[in-house]
C-alpha cells in the first residue's frame, strides 16, 4: 500500500480529509448494517434534534503503526464502551460494541495510506460520532440517530518532547453534581469554550476545574484528566462522580500500579494541599500526558517543586512505559493492543 505525500513530522491537530468514512443509521427501532461511504458531509434537516437539543456525543481514539509495521489501535473496546454510557445518558440508542469495533477496524483499514509511518511521532487520530438526526422540534430524544466515524494524521503533540504548562483554577464550573460530568457529551465542551478560551487569553494552556458544589476539590480541565503525585511518591488520582473516564488515566493507573510499582490512592483531593505535591500532570489520548508546572490559584501560584524545564521523574516514567507499551516495545497487558492490518 502506497502511503500519502505528506509530511508526516509538520501535522498539527487539524482535520484533514482522508478517503473513507464509516456510518450506521438507526431508524425504526434498529441500526442499520453500515459501511464506508466516500462522501464527508452529511445531509440533515434543519430540525435535526442535534443542533436544537445537543443530544450528542463522540469518541477520540488512535491508531498508529508499531515497530514491527502493523498497524494497531488503542483499547478501542474502552472508547466503545464509554460511547454506550454516553448514550444511555442522552436517550441516544446505544451503538453496540461489536459493531463499534467493526467500523473502527473498516474505517482504518480503508485509510491505511494515511496512518502515519512508525517513528514520526505521528498518528491517525480516529473520531466516532453519534447524534440525534432525525427532526424534533418538541423537547424530547430524536426519532433517528446517526453513528459515523472518520479519520485523520495528526502530529505529536510535543514537537520538542513535552514541556511543563501552566493552567489555572477556573471561577466557572464543567460539570455539576449529578449532571453529565462522566459522559462525552459535546454539550460539556460547548460551555467550556468561553472558559477556555479566556484562560488563553490569560496566558493559561487550561482551565482546572473545582467541584461546582463547595469548589473545594479538584475535578479536571476540559479535555484532560489530572494526576498528581505526593512527597512520598504516591500517585494520587482525584476522584468524582462528575470526572470524565478517561482511558488513559486509567491506562497510567494500572501502568504505576503493575509496571512500575506505585502506591495508587484514588481520593478526593482538595485544591489546598496541592500545594504539597511534587508532581503534576494532564492525561488524555491527545498528549498521552502533559507536565504541569504551575497553577495559578486566587491564593496564589503554585509552582510545581518539578518545574517549568522538564516532566517530573515519576510523571515521566508513567508516560514512557505507557508509550512503549503502545508502541509494542514492552509487552502490553491482555487485550490492549488492537492489531488492524
Ligand atoms: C476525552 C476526555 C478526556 C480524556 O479521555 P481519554 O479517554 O484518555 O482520551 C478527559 N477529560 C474529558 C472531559 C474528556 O472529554
Amino acid at each position: 500500500m502506497e502511503k500519502k505525500n505528506i509530511d508526516w513530522s509538520k501535522l498539527g491537530f487539524a482535520y484533514t480529509k482522508t478517503d473513507y468514512r464509516w456510518q450506521s443509521t438507526w431508524d425504526n427501532g434498529e441500526w442499520s448494517e453500515g459501511g464506508l461511504l466516500e462522501d464527508p458531509e452529511f445531509h440533515l434537516l434543519e430540525s435535526a434534534c442535534v443542533f436544537h437539543y445537543s443530544q450528542s456525543c463522540f469518541e477520540g481514539l488512535k491508531a498508529y503503526t508499531t515497530e514491527d509495521g502493523r498497524i494497531v489501535t488503542f483499547r478501542p473496546d474502552q472508547n466503545g464502551l464509554r460511547m454506550i454510557d454516553s448514550a444511555k445518558r442522552l436517550e441516544i440508542p446505544p451503538f453496540p460494541l461489536e459493531k463499534f469495533l467493526q467500523s473502527i477496524d473498516e474505517v482504518v483499514r480503508a485509510n491505511a495510506a494515511w496512518v502515519p509511518p512508525y517513528g514520526t511521532g505521528a498518528s491517525l487520530y480516529i473520531r466516532p460520532v453519534l447524534f440525534g438526526s432525525g427532526p424534533q422540534i418538541g423537547v424530547a430524544p430524536a426519532p433517528s440517530y446517526t453513528y459515523r466515524v472518520f479519520v485523520m494524521p495528526v502530529g505529536s503533540y510535543f514537537k520538542e518532547g513535552p514541556k511543563p504548562i501552566r493552567i489555572c483554577v477556573s471561577d466557572y464550573d464543567r460539570a455539576a453534581p449529578h449532571g453529565t460530568g462522566a459522559i462525552k457529551a459535546g454539550l460539556n465542551y460547548a460551555m467550556s469554550l468561553f472558559p477556555t478560551q479566556e484562560a488563553h487569553r490569560n496566558g493559561y494552556a487550561e482551565n482546572m476545574y473545582l467541584d461546582p458544589q463547595t469548589r473545594t476539590y479538584v475535578e479536571e480541565t476540559g479535555g484532560a484528566n489530572i494526576l498528581f503525585v505526593d512527597a512520598d511518591n504516591n500517585l494520587i488520582v482525584p476522584k468524582s462522580q462528575s470526572i470524565l473516564p478517561s482511558v488513559t488515566r486509567r491506562s497510567l493507573v494500572y501502568v504505576g500500579q503493575h509496571y512500575l510499582g506505585l502506591n495508587v490512592i484514588e481520593r478526593q483531593v482538595r485544591l489546598d494541599e496541592v500545594k504539597n505535591f511534587k508532581e503534576c500532570c494532564l492525561c488524555g489520548t491527545a498528549a498521552v500526558l502533559a507536565p504541569v508546572g504551575l497553577i495559578h490559584t486566587h491564593e496564589g501560584d503554585i509552582a510545581l517543586p518539578s518545574g517549568m524545564d522538564q516532566m517530573g521523574e515519576i510523571c515521566g516514567k508513567l508516560r514512557q512505559t505507557l508509550t512503549d507499551i503502545q508502541a509494542c516495545k514492552i509487552e502490553a497487558p491482555e487485550g490492549w493492543i488492537r492489531t488492524i492490518c
